[in-house]
Protein backbone atom coordinates (compact mmCIF):
# COMPACT_ATOMS: atom_id res chain seq x y z
CA UNK A 1 0.00 0.00 0.00
CA UNK A 2 1.07 3.49 -0.26
CA UNK A 3 2.95 5.41 2.65
CA UNK A 4 1.85 8.24 3.81
CA UNK A 5 3.34 11.35 2.94
CA UNK A 6 2.10 15.10 3.34
CA UNK A 7 1.45 15.19 -0.72
CA UNK A 8 0.80 11.37 -1.56
CA UNK A 9 2.11 10.48 -5.03
CA UNK A 10 -0.49 8.63 -7.14
CA UNK A 11 1.82 6.65 -9.82
CA UNK A 12 -0.52 5.62 -13.09
CA UNK A 13 0.69 3.45 -15.62
CA UNK A 14 1.55 6.03 -17.72
CA UNK A 15 1.54 9.30 -15.65
CA UNK A 16 2.89 9.98 -11.68
CA UNK A 17 0.32 12.43 -10.45
CA UNK A 18 1.15 14.64 -7.30
CA UNK A 19 -2.25 14.84 -5.27
CA UNK A 20 -3.12 17.39 -2.67
CA UNK A 21 -6.07 15.34 -0.81
CA UNK A 22 -5.01 14.59 2.70
CA UNK A 23 -2.65 11.37 3.12
CA UNK A 24 -4.37 9.32 5.11
CA UNK A 25 -7.82 9.25 3.01
CA UNK A 26 -6.15 8.67 -0.42
CA UNK A 27 -3.82 5.74 0.94
CA UNK A 28 -6.10 3.87 2.55
CA UNK A 29 -7.50 1.79 0.03
CA UNK A 30 -5.20 2.99 -3.59
CA UNK A 31 -3.81 0.54 -5.83
CA UNK A 32 -0.83 -1.64 -4.50
CA UNK A 33 2.44 -0.12 -6.17
CA UNK A 34 2.28 -4.07 -8.61
CA UNK A 35 -1.58 -3.14 -9.43
CA UNK A 36 -0.85 -0.39 -10.77
CA UNK A 37 -0.52 -1.93 -14.33
CA UNK A 38 -3.81 -2.44 -14.23
CA UNK A 39 -4.53 0.99 -14.16
CA UNK A 40 -6.14 2.17 -17.61
CA UNK A 41 -4.06 4.98 -18.91
CA UNK A 42 -5.54 8.60 -18.12
CA UNK A 43 -3.70 11.55 -18.97
CA UNK A 44 -5.23 14.14 -16.86
CA UNK A 45 -6.80 17.26 -18.40
CA UNK A 46 -6.25 19.73 -15.13
CA UNK A 47 -6.98 18.67 -11.60
CA UNK A 48 -10.07 16.33 -11.99
CA UNK A 49 -8.03 13.89 -10.21
CA UNK A 50 -7.95 15.89 -7.38
CA UNK A 51 -11.36 17.01 -7.13
CA UNK A 52 -12.58 12.89 -8.05
CA UNK A 53 -10.60 12.87 -4.31
CA UNK A 54 -12.24 15.52 -2.44
CA UNK A 55 -16.04 14.61 -3.57
CA UNK A 56 -14.96 11.27 -2.49
CA UNK A 57 -13.50 12.18 1.19
CA UNK A 58 -16.69 13.79 1.49
CA UNK A 59 -19.39 11.43 0.29
CA UNK A 60 -20.27 13.85 -2.68
CA UNK A 61 -21.81 12.89 -6.07
CA UNK A 62 -19.97 13.64 -9.10
CA UNK A 63 -21.25 15.22 -12.23
CA UNK A 64 -18.75 15.09 -15.55
CA UNK A 65 -20.01 17.31 -18.45
CA UNK A 66 -18.22 16.96 -21.77
CA UNK A 67 -18.46 16.26 -25.51
CA UNK A 68 -18.53 12.22 -26.62
CA UNK A 69 -14.81 10.58 -26.61
CA UNK A 70 -13.15 13.06 -24.35
CA UNK A 71 -12.06 10.71 -21.77
CA UNK A 72 -15.00 10.71 -19.20
CA UNK A 73 -15.54 7.11 -19.34
CA UNK A 74 -11.61 6.43 -19.25
CA UNK A 75 -11.09 9.05 -16.29
CA UNK A 76 -13.63 7.09 -14.10
CA UNK A 77 -12.29 3.48 -15.07
CA UNK A 78 -8.91 5.03 -14.12
CA UNK A 79 -10.21 6.51 -11.04
CA UNK A 80 -11.95 3.09 -10.06
CA UNK A 81 -9.12 1.40 -10.45
CA UNK A 82 -6.53 3.41 -8.70
CA UNK A 83 -8.84 3.36 -5.59
CA UNK A 84 -9.32 -0.02 -5.82
CA UNK A 85 -13.22 -0.41 -5.84
CA UNK A 86 -15.60 -2.20 -8.22
CA UNK A 87 -17.11 -0.08 -10.62
CA UNK A 88 -20.26 -0.13 -12.28
CA UNK A 89 -20.81 1.67 -15.66
CA UNK A 90 -24.35 2.31 -17.34
CA UNK A 91 -24.69 3.46 -20.52
CA UNK A 92 -28.08 5.06 -20.12
CA UNK A 93 -30.63 5.42 -23.06
CA UNK A 94 -34.83 6.20 -23.59
CA UNK A 95 -35.93 3.01 -22.23
CA UNK A 96 -33.88 2.65 -19.02
CA UNK A 97 -36.18 2.18 -16.09
CA UNK A 98 -35.29 2.50 -12.33
CA UNK A 99 -36.01 -1.14 -11.95
CA UNK A 100 -33.01 -1.60 -14.33
CA UNK A 101 -30.85 -0.10 -12.04
CA UNK A 102 -32.02 -0.97 -8.83
CA UNK A 103 -33.12 -4.60 -9.79
CA UNK A 104 -35.86 -7.00 -10.27
CA UNK A 105 -37.79 -9.83 -8.79
CA UNK A 106 -36.65 -13.14 -11.39
CA UNK A 107 -38.19 -16.42 -11.17
CA UNK A 108 -36.48 -19.86 -11.28
CA UNK A 109 -37.39 -23.29 -10.58
CA UNK A 110 -37.43 -22.82 -7.05
CA UNK A 111 -39.58 -19.79 -7.57
CA UNK A 112 -39.14 -16.03 -6.96
CA UNK A 113 -35.99 -14.55 -6.02
CA UNK A 114 -34.55 -10.98 -5.91
CA UNK A 115 -31.54 -9.80 -8.33
CA UNK A 116 -30.32 -6.49 -7.47
CA UNK A 117 -29.33 -4.05 -10.30
CA UNK A 118 -25.91 -2.08 -10.65
CA UNK A 119 -26.57 0.71 -8.69
CA UNK A 120 -28.12 -1.68 -5.66
CA UNK A 121 -24.74 -3.70 -6.31
CA UNK A 122 -22.33 -0.70 -5.91
CA UNK A 123 -24.20 0.62 -3.30
CA UNK A 124 -24.19 -2.14 -0.88
CA UNK A 125 -20.67 -3.15 -1.99
CA UNK A 126 -19.16 0.58 -1.60
CA UNK A 127 -18.44 0.51 -5.41
CA UNK A 128 -18.78 3.65 -8.08
CA UNK A 129 -22.07 3.49 -9.96
CA UNK A 130 -21.14 5.66 -13.44
CA UNK A 131 -24.08 6.41 -15.31
CA UNK A 132 -23.19 7.43 -18.45
CA UNK A 133 -25.36 9.80 -20.80
CA UNK A 134 -27.90 10.06 -17.60
CA UNK A 135 -29.78 12.58 -19.78
CA UNK A 136 -31.33 10.21 -22.12
CA UNK A 137 -33.03 7.90 -19.27
CA UNK A 138 -36.38 7.82 -18.01
CA UNK A 139 -37.15 10.31 -15.72
CA UNK A 140 -38.00 7.85 -12.97
CA UNK A 141 -34.33 6.81 -13.19
CA UNK A 142 -33.43 10.56 -11.83
CA UNK A 143 -35.42 10.68 -8.96
CA UNK A 144 -34.39 7.68 -7.41
CA UNK A 145 -31.06 9.62 -7.38
CA UNK A 146 -32.19 12.46 -4.57
CA UNK A 147 -32.05 9.98 -1.63
CA UNK A 148 -28.67 8.88 -2.62
CA UNK A 149 -27.25 12.18 -3.09
CA UNK A 150 -28.22 14.19 0.37
CA UNK A 151 -27.19 13.65 3.96
CA UNK A 152 -29.53 10.70 3.59
CA UNK A 153 -27.43 8.31 0.94
CA UNK A 154 -30.06 5.86 0.77
CA UNK A 155 -31.21 3.77 -1.53
CA UNK A 156 -35.27 2.67 -0.79
CA UNK A 157 -36.45 -0.45 -3.11
CA UNK A 158 -39.91 -0.35 -3.37
CA UNK A 159 -40.94 -3.66 -4.21
CA UNK A 160 -39.31 -5.12 -1.44
CA UNK A 161 -39.75 -2.36 0.95
CA UNK A 162 -35.74 -2.66 1.87
CA UNK A 163 -33.89 0.97 2.74
CA UNK A 164 -30.35 0.44 2.29
CA UNK A 165 -28.22 2.68 3.11
CA UNK A 166 -25.00 3.39 1.61
CA UNK A 167 -21.70 1.72 1.83
CA UNK A 168 -18.89 4.18 3.30
CA UNK A 169 -16.93 3.86 -0.28
CA UNK A 170 -20.19 4.17 -2.48
CA UNK A 171 -19.90 6.94 -4.78
CA UNK A 172 -22.41 7.85 -7.75
CA UNK A 173 -20.58 9.57 -11.06
CA UNK A 174 -22.95 10.88 -14.03
CA UNK A 175 -22.02 12.08 -17.00
CA UNK A 176 -24.26 13.91 -20.03
CA UNK A 177 -22.79 15.61 -23.18
CA UNK A 178 -24.45 19.88 -23.09
CA UNK A 179 -24.51 20.10 -26.29
CA UNK A 180 -27.01 16.84 -26.99
CA UNK A 181 -28.99 18.19 -24.40
CA UNK A 182 -32.40 19.36 -25.47
CA UNK A 183 -35.24 21.57 -23.49
CA UNK A 184 -37.23 17.96 -22.64
CA UNK A 185 -34.10 16.42 -21.83
CA UNK A 186 -32.61 18.73 -19.35
CA UNK A 187 -31.37 17.71 -15.98
CA UNK A 188 -33.64 19.42 -13.48
CA UNK A 189 -31.88 21.68 -10.84
CA UNK A 190 -33.07 20.04 -8.64
CA UNK A 191 -30.72 17.40 -9.79
CA UNK A 192 -27.74 18.40 -11.44
CA UNK A 193 -27.38 21.06 -7.84
CA UNK A 194 -26.50 18.02 -6.22
CA UNK A 195 -23.69 17.34 -7.46
CA UNK A 196 -19.92 18.23 -7.57
CA UNK A 197 -19.60 18.76 -11.37
CA UNK A 198 -16.31 18.44 -13.42
CA UNK A 199 -16.18 20.21 -17.17
CA UNK A 200 -14.25 18.10 -19.75
CA UNK A 201 -13.14 19.39 -22.85
CA UNK A 202 -11.35 17.76 -25.70
CA UNK A 203 -7.47 17.71 -24.57
CA UNK A 204 -4.81 19.77 -25.21
CA UNK A 205 -2.69 19.58 -28.21
CA UNK A 206 -0.03 17.84 -26.14
CA UNK A 207 -2.20 15.75 -23.91
CA UNK A 208 -4.10 14.63 -27.09
CA UNK A 209 -1.03 13.64 -28.70
CA UNK A 210 0.65 11.66 -25.58
CA UNK A 211 -3.05 10.00 -25.59
CA UNK A 212 -3.02 8.63 -29.26
CA UNK A 213 0.46 7.70 -28.92
CA UNK A 214 0.00 6.09 -25.90
CA UNK A 215 -3.06 4.06 -26.76
CA UNK A 216 -1.91 3.24 -30.30
CA UNK A 217 1.89 3.03 -30.87
CA UNK A 218 1.42 5.36 -34.01
CA UNK A 219 4.80 7.83 -34.16
CA UNK A 220 4.44 11.24 -32.69
CA UNK A 221 4.72 12.79 -35.74
CA UNK A 222 1.78 11.12 -37.14
CA UNK A 223 -0.78 11.88 -34.28
CA UNK A 224 0.36 15.64 -34.22
CA UNK A 225 -1.49 15.52 -37.53
CA UNK A 226 -4.16 13.78 -36.52
CA UNK A 227 -4.59 16.18 -33.80
CA UNK A 228 -3.81 19.29 -36.57
CA UNK A 229 -6.80 18.16 -38.15
CA UNK A 230 -9.21 17.40 -35.51
CA UNK A 231 -8.45 21.02 -34.19
CA UNK A 232 -8.94 22.38 -37.70
CA UNK A 233 -12.33 21.01 -37.81
CA UNK A 234 -13.26 21.39 -34.36
CA UNK A 235 -12.60 25.40 -35.03
CA UNK A 236 -15.35 25.50 -37.80
CA UNK A 237 -18.39 26.86 -36.99
CA UNK A 238 -20.31 27.48 -39.82
CA UNK A 239 -21.36 23.67 -40.63
CA UNK A 240 -23.88 21.53 -39.23
CA UNK A 241 -22.50 18.51 -37.01
CA UNK A 242 -23.76 17.86 -33.41
CA UNK A 243 -20.35 16.58 -32.68
CA UNK A 244 -16.61 18.04 -33.22
CA UNK A 245 -14.03 14.91 -34.27
CA UNK A 246 -13.38 13.41 -30.58
CA UNK A 247 -10.29 11.75 -29.45
CA UNK A 248 -12.00 8.33 -29.98
CA UNK A 249 -12.12 9.17 -33.50
CA UNK A 250 -8.48 10.37 -34.13
CA UNK A 251 -7.65 7.01 -32.35
CA UNK A 252 -9.77 4.47 -34.51
CA UNK A 253 -7.73 6.56 -37.14
CA UNK A 254 -4.45 5.85 -35.78
CA UNK A 255 -5.22 2.49 -35.13
CA UNK A 256 -6.13 1.39 -38.92
CA UNK A 257 -3.00 3.26 -39.80
CA UNK A 258 -0.84 1.59 -37.83
CA UNK A 259 -2.46 -2.04 -39.05
CA UNK A 260 -1.79 -0.47 -42.80
CA UNK A 261 -4.99 1.06 -44.06
CA UNK A 262 -4.04 4.15 -45.88
CA UNK A 263 -3.97 7.46 -44.39
CA UNK A 264 -6.42 8.97 -46.66
CA UNK A 265 -9.14 6.26 -45.81
CA UNK A 266 -8.83 6.13 -42.53
CA UNK A 267 -8.79 10.25 -42.64
CA UNK A 268 -12.63 9.74 -44.52
CA UNK A 269 -14.35 6.71 -43.19
CA UNK A 270 -12.69 7.56 -39.01
CA UNK A 271 -13.00 11.26 -38.90
CA UNK A 272 -14.99 12.61 -41.49
CA UNK A 273 -17.70 10.13 -42.29
CA UNK A 274 -18.69 9.75 -38.38
CA UNK A 275 -19.71 13.36 -37.88
CA UNK A 276 -22.32 13.90 -40.73
CA UNK A 277 -24.58 11.98 -43.08
CA UNK A 278 -24.84 15.55 -44.87
CA UNK A 279 -23.21 15.38 -48.49
CA UNK A 280 -22.62 19.32 -48.67
CA UNK A 281 -21.15 18.70 -44.93
CA UNK A 282 -19.19 16.14 -46.05
CA UNK A 283 -17.50 18.30 -48.81
CA UNK A 284 -16.49 20.82 -46.44
CA UNK A 285 -14.56 18.46 -44.01
CA UNK A 286 -13.10 16.81 -46.51
CA UNK A 287 -11.58 20.17 -48.11
CA UNK A 288 -9.86 20.58 -44.85
CA UNK A 289 -8.54 17.24 -44.27
CA UNK A 290 -7.85 16.72 -47.85
CA UNK A 291 -4.96 19.59 -47.41
CA UNK A 292 -3.12 17.31 -44.86
CA UNK A 293 -3.12 13.89 -47.33
P1 LIG B 1 -16.38 9.67 -23.24
O1 LIG B 1 -16.74 8.81 -22.07
O2 LIG B 1 -16.08 11.10 -22.86
O3 LIG B 1 -17.37 9.58 -24.37
P2 LIG B 1 -14.09 7.91 -23.45
O4 LIG B 1 -13.57 8.03 -22.05
O5 LIG B 1 -14.77 6.64 -23.80
O6 LIG B 1 -15.01 9.15 -23.85
O7 LIG B 1 -12.83 8.17 -24.42
C1 LIG B 1 -12.73 7.57 -25.69
C2 LIG B 1 -11.34 6.99 -25.84
O8 LIG B 1 -10.41 8.08 -25.98
C3 LIG B 1 -10.89 6.19 -24.63
O9 LIG B 1 -11.20 4.83 -24.78
C4 LIG B 1 -9.39 6.42 -24.64
O10 LIG B 1 -8.78 5.52 -25.55
C5 LIG B 1 -9.23 7.81 -25.22
N1 LIG B 1 -9.07 8.92 -24.28
C6 LIG B 1 -9.77 10.08 -24.29
N2 LIG B 1 -9.31 10.92 -23.34
C7 LIG B 1 -8.31 10.28 -22.70
C8 LIG B 1 -7.41 10.64 -21.64
N3 LIG B 1 -7.50 11.84 -21.04
N4 LIG B 1 -6.49 9.74 -21.26
C9 LIG B 1 -6.40 8.54 -21.87
N5 LIG B 1 -7.21 8.14 -22.88
C10 LIG B 1 -8.15 9.00 -23.31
Amino acid sequence: MMTNTAIPEIKTSNTVFHSTTPSTTLASNAASASDLSAIPFYQPHDDEIDMFHFARINHLPLLLKGPTGCGKTRFVEHAAEQINRPLYTVSCHDDLSAADLIGRHLIDSSGTYWQDGPMTKAVREGGICYLDEIIEARKDTTVLLHSLTDHRRELYIERTGEVIKAHKDFMLIISYNPSYQSVLKGLKPSTRQRFVSLNFDYPSVDNEIEIITSETGIAPEKAKQLVAIATDLRRLTDIDIKAAASTRLLIYAAKMIQSGCPIHKAYQYCIVEPLTDEPETIKALNRVVHAYC
